[in-house]
């Protein structure tokens, strides 16, 4: 029996493992990847009473993957790149066996006969999976609150909320109870909880990792992307579930470039020359990087709804970037107030229509009571949809109606191409864009459970990226007086995570890990 890794007393030491760390400790033999698996569960089963960050325990899988780890360690055979590293993944991700809810009543009893592409290209590269994490029903909400099971607590606050949709996601790893988690982002939802709960969370651009398996909110906002500790974790995880698969028509043939290699060359030189292209790949096509990378700043991120220590707290980061030597450049985003208005007729459009799936016939919950199949599928969906879900629906299914459409769904969407257009003006001037990732830090549990519009505003900053499909990363940037964490969010071209990246890991490595 190998000796315990991570000694009982020690929670800082728990708190602090990378990927690396915790995959060096399987291959120099100082833990096995059953042992580690053990203790994040051990961990799980103190904390998370109180924290809510999980639905659901998948100990007879992790154990197996954990053994095949194992036994590559033993065997003395070359470790995959996640060997042994205990992960956690949003429960609107199928997992083969793992019963998946999305959160949602509805959805009660389904245990998915396949694997989500990005768990499976996890577990490939050797991670363990622990468990599913506790989210927003169908991933609709800023505060896990809409959770039908319960909500979860910031584990830095725990009055307060740990943001959302991906909650659990966020909490899991802000609470030692996962190296690095998988959620899923359609207006925010990976990084506003990222920011609440003072981790890393990365959303990537439309196309680069397959939703294959991502049970559908709103198909063409939806993303999946890493939680992690560092920048550097959240790189690594990146590369290995991105890329074109079969199975999603719109994951796109780009290549995928090594995030983490690229991390290391400094922001003072090293811009990317062709736009979405990586500055390694142009200087092995004999193209010379050009001068530092340009940062732009917009002011309709620093309106009157920012928090003032959050406005603070940017603008020193801003100013961080410059002393790396970044170039600061003024940009304008001038669509940017609409965004919030046409995210919530897109979203909830085709919200309304992917969880028209939802009968009682195919999936999950039936009402049993019914006694024609029309009063069947009403009392199904009455009674296995939350709150929220229905008013998502009824918004959605009313702008989509015959005499509403032109007025909202089709206004809506040519809102959505200048939001579009803004950044592509914007990007051709500079190579990132900074900004804060949400106006404010954590919120208190209850505090916007009643005002609907209020917790939308939650979002002002972050549902423009997937309007326009573009990769946006939050990074912890600071605390509130309270010791709330707050976060950077850097917004990249198209394909260009490689920029967003080394940004963000610049500036991490500049103020301390975390
Ligand atoms: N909070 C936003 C919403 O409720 C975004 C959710 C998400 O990104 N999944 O729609």
């Amino acid at each position: 029996m190998a000796r315990a890794f991570l000694p009982a007393d020690s929670s800082a030491m728990r708190l602090e493992l990378t990927i690396d760390e915790a995959r060096n400790a399987i291959a120099e033999r100082r833990t096995t990847a059953a042992a580690l698996a053990e203790e994040f569960y051990a961990r799980i089963k103190k904390e998370d009473a109180e924290i809510g960050a999980f639905l659901a325990l998948s100990e007879d899988r992790a154990r197996a993957q954990a053994e095949r780890v194992d036994k590559m360690v033993a065997e003395g055979k070359p470790l995959p790149p996640l060997a042994g590293v205990p992960i956690a993944i949003k429960d609107v991700m199928v997992t083969c066996g793992v019963r998946t809810t999305a959160g949602s009543k509805i959805l009660e009893n389904f245990v998915p006969p396949y694997d989500c592409t990005a768990v499976a290209r996890l577990e490939a590269a050797g991670a363990v999976v622990l468990g599913k994490l506790n989210c927003d029903e169908f991933a609709m909400g800023s505060s896990t609150e809409n959770s039908a099971y319960r909500p979860v607590r910031n584990p830095r606050d725990k009055t307060r909320v740990p943001g959302g949709s991906s909650g659990g996601s966020a909490a899991a790893v802000a609470a030692g109870m996962a190296v690095a988690t998988l959620g899923s982002d359609t207006g925010g939802s990976i990084r506003q909880p990222a920011s609440f709960c003072g981790v890393v969370g990365l959303k990537p651009t439309y196309g680069r990792v397959s939703r294959y398996g991502l049970i559908a909110f709103a198909s063409s906002l939806d993303h999946i992307g890493p939680f992690a500790r560092t920048v550097k974790d959240a790189a690594l995880v990146l590369h290995t579930i991105a890329g074109r698969d079969p199975m999603d028509s719109t994951s796109a043939e780009v290549p995928v470039p090594d995030y983490v290699e690229e991390l290391e060359i400094p922001l003072s030189k090293g811009r990317s020359p062709c736009g979405a292209d990586t500055p390694v790949r142009a200087a092995s096509q004999g193209q010379k990087p050009s001068g530092p990378i340009r940062v732009g700043v917009a002011n309709e991120y620093f309106g009157s709804g920012l928090d003032a220590e959050v406005r603070a707290a940017v603008d020193a980061a801003v100013q961080k970037l410059a002393s790396l030597g970044c170039e600061i450049v003024p940009v304008s985003l001038p669509h940017t107030e609409y965004a919030i208005p046409a995210y919530y007729i897109v979203a909830t459009a085709e919200a309304s229509a992917n969880l028209a799936r939802y009968d009682g016939v195919r999936y999950g919950f039936r009402a049993r009571s019914a006694r024609t199949l029309a009063e069947m599928y009403r009392t199904t969906r009455d009674g296995g949809f939350g709150m929220e879900v229905k008013r998502r629906i009824m918004l959605g299914t009313y702008a989509l109606s015959a005499g509403y459409y032109d007025a909202y769904y089709l206004k809506a969407q040519k809102v959505r191409t200048l939001l579009t257009r803004d950044f592509d003006e914007a990007f051709k001037k500079v190579d990132v864009i900074a900004a804060p990732t949400a106006p404010t830090a954590a919120f208190k549990l209850g505090e916007k459970i009643d005002d609907p519009l209020a917790m939308y505003l939650a979002d002002i900053y972050t549902v423009t990226a997937n309007l326009a499909g573009i990769p946006g990363i939050s990074v912890p940037c600071g605390e509130t007086r309270e010791g709330l964490p707050i976060g950077l969010q850097i917004f990249g071209r198209h394909f260009d995570e490689a920029t967003v990246l080394r940004v963000a890991h610049a500036y991490e490595l500049s103020v301390g890990r975390r």
